[in-house]
């Protein structure tokens, strides 16, 4: 194939990415958006499949293996575990670039470090500096995203981690990582003598390694989502860098694409808890160390299916505030049928969605999308808020830090400034969540506590399935 052709199939590629990645902005255009994107994704792998001189036997391993790791994937992680896989694939996106960028610099090893750039008359500069990009983003990528996937996944404890002298020992860390590029990409220059500059290289990917490690430690609870798409950032970068290395076209623009829609998410998420990207990455949220806010007062007071029934047929506004609690009961569906349920009861029924509220940016409106809840139905914090005062009941499903009023009225709490969803405002409020356990970031919600606040203690899908029945039967 003439390089005139690969590269006009994979403008074509790039197009279909742009116009794929725009639908993804609506549910009701998302699938097709997604479908449009995987078809230039395989126009890009047939073209690139198609370069002359590749040896097809570990290309074929790798397609083998990726299909069946993905395949089981696909398959077996359950929904509740997506945030955690996001990351996973953030950091082998990761590690793929640091990788393509090492088998660069092998090849150039192989034909010695200064005659490689005396024989190709390629410009030194620019070839190391790629290749120390490649490695350093996909390094920090790799181990900042497996870290994540831990703590996500809870196998390292949620918490932020909080070392002595932590800002000295990154700086430290970073300044290495910055003498090391430097004297890398000026190898040649140098006349750094041949050999040395495998050391520093080994030496960058060491420390591009320790870094991701030490970026993510001082980062837990609440925090997490701003990290997640930091690194699906990263991982962009990293990709963008690897195409530069091997200059494919296709691969620099899906890598900056990855770059800046994670840069632009990570941004939507910042806003969405008030913070500012520094505090996030460098305050230690959630740490052991954080303060806990005002004591809170009074006691939880538990309620009947019975009870909720009454008040929940006599109401003629309700809004419901799901939150990470309904991803685990998977309460989506029997969800969606008591609002229908409530709808035929004359009821105004809304969905309250709150940026952050599940594990995933979007969390919630996947499920509901799943479960065919209607589009219209789905209203934004910015858009519920000013109505909460004269919605008669607020029925709050597995949400916690998201409706915590700390946020809005403790300057104490470590959560204040995080803007919530206002369910304290509404006349009446049912919390459903299976005990007295803290939301994600560790704190006691006030909600629950106030005289309008009625528990639902048990499984969500337990419950709302057992409200929905009391509806069937009368
Ligand atoms: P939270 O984690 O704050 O609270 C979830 C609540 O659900 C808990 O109080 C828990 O209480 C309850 N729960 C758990 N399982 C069940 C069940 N089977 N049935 C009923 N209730 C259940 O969730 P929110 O959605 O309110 O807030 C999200 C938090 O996660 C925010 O702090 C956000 O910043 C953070 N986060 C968000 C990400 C994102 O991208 N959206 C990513 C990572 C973190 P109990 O144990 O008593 O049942």
């Amino acid at each position: 194939m003439s390089p005139a052709l690969i590269n006009t199939c994979y403008i074509i590629a790039s197009i279909l990415f742009v116009i794929g990645i725009k639908m993804l902005s609506s549910a009701q255009t998302a699938r097709r958006g997604n479908m449009l994107s995987s078809v230039g994704m395989l126009l890009a792998i047939v073209v690139t499949l198609l370069y002359n001189g590749l040896d097809y036997k570990w290309i074929v391993v790798g397609l083998v293996v990726g299909a069946v790791i993905g395949a089981l994937a696909a398959n077996l992680v359950k929904m509740t575990s997506m945030p955690e896989m996001v990351a996973l694939f953030n950091g082998f996106g990761g590690l793929a670039s640091l990788l393509v960028g090492w088998a660069e610099y092998e090849k150039i090893r192989a034909e010695g470090f200064h005659e490689y750039f005396l024989a190709n008359a390629a410009p030194p500069v620019f070839t190391t500096t790629v290749i120390a990009l490649a490695v350093l983003i996909g390094g920090v990528t790799f181990t900042g995203s497996v870290q994540a996937w831990g703590k996500l996944s809870g196998k390292l404890g949620s918490k932020a981690v909080i070392i002595p002298a932590q800002r000295l020992v990154n700086g430290a860390v970073l300044l290495g990582i910055v003498v090391l590029s430097l004297l890398y990409i000026f190898a040649f220059q140098l006349e750094i003598p041949a050999g040395t500059e495998l050391w520093i290289f080994l030496a960058l990917v060491g420390l591009s390694l320790v870094l991701g490690v030490l970026g993510v430690l001082p980062i837990g609870g609440g925090d997490m989502p701003v990290v997640i798409s930091l690194l699906n950032s990263f991982s962009g970068l990293a990709a963008c860098a690897a195409g530069f290395v091997i200059l494919n076209n296709v691969l620099i623009v899906a890598g900056c694409l990855v770059g800046c829609s994670g840069l632009i998410l990570t941004i939507i998420m910042c806003k969405a808890m008030n913070r500012s990207l520094t505090n996030v990455l460098f305050s230690g949220f959630g740490s052991t160390t954080q303060t806990a806010g005002a004591e809170v007062e009074g006691e939880m007071k538990p309620a009947s299916i019975e009870d909720a029934y009454y008040v929940l047929e006599a109401a003629s506004s309700v809004v419901i505030i799901p939150g990470y609690g309904m991803a685990v009961a998977q309460a989506q569906h029997v969800v969606k049928e008591l609002g229908e349920l409530l709808e035929n009861n004359g009821c105004d029924v809304k969905y309250a969605i709150h940026p952050v509220a599940g594990r995933m940016p979007g969390h919630m409106n996947v499920l509901l999308a799943e479960a065919d809840v209607p589009y219209e139905q789905l209203v934004e914090m910015d858009n519920i808020n000013p109505l909460m005062p004269t919605v008669d009941v607020a029925i709050v499903i597995g949400a916690n830090d998201v409706v915590n009023p700390a946020a809005a009225q403790d300057e104490s709490s470590p959560i204040y400034g995080m803007p919530i969803i206002n369910a304290h405002l509404a006349k009446t409020v049912y919390a459903l969540k299976r005990g007295q356990g803290a939301g994600f970031s560790g704190l006691i919600n006030q909600l629950y506590f106030l005289e309008k606040t009625r528990m639902l203690y048990g499984d969500a899908k337990a419950t709302v399935s057992a409200l929905v029945s009391q509806f069937k039967e009368q």
